[in-house]
């Protein structure tokens, strides 16, 4: 069983995977697995409501930055 020099082979496709991209093989198969990961994270939104109801905080937009004023050249 010969060892690949970048570790383990791509879980989508099974080529070896890249540096750049491991541990997947490309771009792609990068996006699929995120797709799947989604995917599954979303099929429960009934689970998320009722936590929301619980009282769950909810995240807060930051506020914007404040712009640095020079009055001097108002
Ligand atoms: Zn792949």
């Amino acid at each position: 069983m010969p060892s690949l020099a970048s570790g383990k082979p791509c879980a989508i496709c099974g080529k070896p995977a890249a540096e750049k991209f491991r541990p997947f093989c490309s771009q792609r198969c990068k996006d699929v697995d995120l797709h799947r990961w989604l995917s599954g994270r979303y099929a429960v939104p009934a689970v998320e409501a009722e936590e929301d109801e619980l009282g769950l905080p909810e995240p807060d937009e930051p506020p914007p930055p404040l712009a640095p004023r020079r009055r001097g050249f108002d």
